[in-house]
């Protein structure tokens, strides 16, 4: 069993800690920004928390971090009582954040330069996946540091795979991302059609969902779009964000992501109705806005 560092208790990153205080049964040391959630954290699960990144990473043999953009990562990593102003030689960092490939790289090197390791191990799966430790991890780093990381993360993972060195999580979840962007808008253009066309929803699904047209999406969210209910799950502004990182990747690689690129500007309609907290799955009702 290890000493564990978690920094960032959000949506997905307190149960995730939660995962590896109790699946795990490492010894969790928690920081948050917002104290309050550290204190309820503790209160719930034992472990410690700390009034820092620096203090809550001093010791530990893992780090994890899972905040918001490129920016908050750097503040609790690399910034004044960032973790690794304190980590021990060895010790590896793990960041669940998704962000860009180029930051990853970045603090690969930071990480090597203070004698440590880095991991990029972007996350997929949602509030749900991460309260029921089911996630799906996409890693980048050095094979033999994957390898030891790789049963700590275990704990709240149902999917961990290598994609690469340091950077490659990262570009792997932003394939995630383009493959569901295109997706939920077709699905939500389905539904609208359907409904216009006085079909059965519920009937509808029940029957395509097994064939070709089925996916995640469908099963999952199916319902809720068709109730017009979206004030749940992945909100867009995250999605955004995700988008804005893919596209920039883009522009630097040249690869053509035209249907990525409009469904953002839709996500950006969304947002304008007032849906930044909405789930994903609300392309719908941009489609349905009178
Ligand atoms: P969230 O609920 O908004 O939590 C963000 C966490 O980061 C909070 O603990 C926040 O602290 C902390 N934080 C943000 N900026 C910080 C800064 N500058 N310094 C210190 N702490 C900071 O977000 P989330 O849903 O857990 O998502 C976290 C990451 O996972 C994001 O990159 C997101 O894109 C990704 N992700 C989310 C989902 C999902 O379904 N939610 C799914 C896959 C991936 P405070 O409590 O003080 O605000």
């Amino acid at each position: 069993m290890a000493n564990v560092a978690f920094i960032g208790l959000g949506v997905m990153g307190y149960p995730m800690a939660g995962h590896l205080q109790t699946k795990g049964g490492h010894s969790v040391r928690v920081y948050n920004r917002t104290a309050a959630k550290a204190q309820s954290w503790v209160d719930i699960y034992g472990g410690a928390s700390a009034p820092t990144p620096a203090e809550a990473a001093r010791d530990a043999d893992f780090v994890f971090t899972c905040v918001g953009n490129d920016d908050d990562l750097r503040q609790v990593t690399t910034g004044p009582d960032g973790v690794l102003s304190a980590m021990k030689p060895g010790a590896i960092l793990i960041d669940n954040t998704t962000a860009s490939a180029e930051v990853a790289r970045e603090l690969d090197e930071a990480a090597r330069a203070r004698g440590c390791h880095f991991i990029d191990a972007p996350v997929s799966g949602g509030q749900s996946g991460a309260e029921n430790g089911v996630l799906t991890v996409m890693c980048g780093g050095d094979a033999g540091v994957f390898e030891k990381a790789r049963p700590v993360i275990d704990s709240y993972a149902r999917m961990i795979g290598l994609m690469g060195p340091a950077g490659s999580g990262q570009l792997a979840k932003m394939v995630n991302q383009i493959c569901i962007a295109g997706l939920v808008q077709g699905l939500s253009e389905g539904i609208h059609f359907a409904k216009r066309a006085g079909l059965d929803v519920e009937r509808l699904v029940e029957v395509i969902s097994k064939g070709a047209a089925g996916s995640w999406q469908m099963e999952n969210r199916h319902k809720t779009m068709n109730e017009g209910k979206f004030d749940f799950g992945f909100a867009i502004d995250w999605m955004r964000k995700d988008l804005g990182i893919v596209l920039s990747e883009a522009r630097r690689n040249g690869a053509k992501l035209p249907v990525t690129a409009l469904v953002d500007q839709f996500y950006g309609d969304v947002q304008a109705m007032g849906g930044n907290r909405w789930d994903t799955s609300s392309l719908l009702a941009r489609l349905e806005k009178p």
